[in-house]
């Protein structure tokens, strides 16, 4: 047995098993390094001669056996979030594993199993998802099977799974596809919705008639580590007719196609910010059914963690570290300032601030917006993809960025790209 090539994401060991094993488990050790997000195994098996060996396939942490699939697999992943089936998901220990042969049959001659092992180390990263879906768990129509295909089609990273005063659904999601389903519940009041997210069964009872009922569910939802937030608030049908004095995390902004509903959460999440309130604006398409305006990833909301899971998500999301675009393709905004990024408090005003916004057309309008209001307008030009902008902070609280696109096909300019502010601290007088 010997490492034929090596790197610090993939490694291939190569392994002999005679004849004289056949029956038994043999352990091929790898070491998993500090920070690892996901591990793929490839078995090949190399006959000799005419009979064919069969060799089962299995994995151990430096705890427990962690997952199993006999012959019926030559490959399987395990991620902190996901698995093939048959193997078991969750955190991913730095330390001695091992690959576990199961010599079932093997030629006189002996065989030589290759085994390819690679590596997915934690690293910060822009992730992108639709927080606001529903599934046939409440009054949608798709599957979560279905759900999972069109967001890997669409190249969604996540997706919340937020049905409508249920948690069926967070009991029901595949975990061995390439979309991070998040575990969520849409509170349904006759008065307003809430998201919460990050839990598989958040609240006990959904019923709520009074403020006080409201305050008791959201505490119950917080003490079992959910996340909150504020959907569509100014929808003229489900808006937020409760008191506003409650305990949330975020604000829902933008939800569905961009519309006057929209426009009005817009601008009273403006006012929060230049009052000085520093409050997380997210987005969601709400998408129920096939619908050709109403899509999953649309809008999409991006999300800069260091792996994909729900827990690192949602931190990430807290933080304020969230852009928004009208679909997975953009156009994207990133705004800096030093370290700093949208959602920090930067405490360097001497900094200049960059601005970059990628995959702009012909005609779009990216506005700079601060507690003054709209400072810069800027008309992106023919032959134009990419804007990039500095400027220094002054005496600004916040700055933001919006992107507006001229839509032909419902003939109106609708906001195309949102970000959340990145802050500065008060002057000191
Ligand atoms: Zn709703
Ligand atoms: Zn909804």
């Amino acid at each position: 047995m010997g490492v034929i090539q090596a790197s610090s994401k993939a490694v291939t060991i190569s392994k002999f098993i005679s004849h004289d094993e056949e029956s038994s488990y043999i352990e091929v050790p790898f070491s998993v390094p500090e920070g690892t997000e996901q591990i793929k195994v490839k078995m090949e098996v190399i006959q000799t001669g005419a009979a064919s060996s069969i060799i089962d396939l299995g994995v151990k942490d430096p705890n427990r056996v962690r997952g199993w699939s006999g012959g019926a697999r030559t490959e399987f992943f395990i991620h902190q979030a996901k698995a093939t089936p048959g193997y078991l998901h969750g955190e991913i220990e730095a330390g001695e594993w091992a690959v576990i042969l199961g010599a079932y049959k093997v030629a006189v001659k002996g065989c030589t199993v290759n085994l390819a092992i690679e590596y997915s180390l934690e690293e910060f990263r822009w992730l992108k998802g639709d927080l606001h879906t529903h599934s046939v768990h409440s009054d949608g129509t798709y599957t979560l099977r279905e759900k999972a295909d069109i967001c890997e089609s669409a190249g969604l990273d996540f997706l919340g799974l937020t049905d409508h005063n249920t948690s069926s659904q967070n009991e029901a999601y595949p975990r061995d596809v390439n979309t991070l389903f998040i575990p969520g519940m849409e509170l349904t009041t006759n008065w307003g919705h809430l998201n919460l997210f990050g839990v598989k069964d958040p609240i006990r009872d959904f019923r709520v008639n009074t403020m006080e009922e409201l305050h008791g569910r959201l505490n119950e939802a917080r003490e079992n580590g959910a996340y909150i937030s504020l959907n569509h608030p100014y929808c003229r049908h489900t808006g937020w007719r409760w008191d506003w004095d409650f305990d949330y995390d975020c604000v829902e902004v933008w939800n569905g196609p961009w519309r006057e509903d929209n426009q009005a959460a817009l601008d009273w999440w403006q006012d929060q910010l230049v009052s000085g309130r520093r409050l997380v604006a997210v987005g969601g398409s709400d998408v129920h059914r096939p619908d050709p305006y109403v899509i999953h990833g649309m809008p999409t909301t991006w999300v800069f963690g260091k792996s994909l899971t729900s827990s690192e998500i949602l931190k990430s999301i807290d933080k304020g570290h969230v852009v928004l675009s009208y679909s997975p393709k953009g156009p994207f905004i990133s705004v800096t300032c030093g370290t700093s990024m949208t959602g920090d408090v930067c405490e360097d005003r001497n900094q200049p601030i960059q601005l970059n916004v990628k995959d702009v057309q012909y005609s779009d309008v990216v506005k700079v917006i601060s507690n003054h209001g709209i400072e810069k307008e800027i008309l992106i030009e023919e032959g134009q993809d990419m804007l990039d902008l500095s400027w220094a902070a002054e005496d600004r609280s916040f700055y933001r960025v919006e992107v507006w696109r001229y839509f032909p096909e419902v003939k109106s300019r609708l906001l195309a790209a949102l970000s959340n502010p990145i802050y500065f601290s008060n002057l000191i007088c």
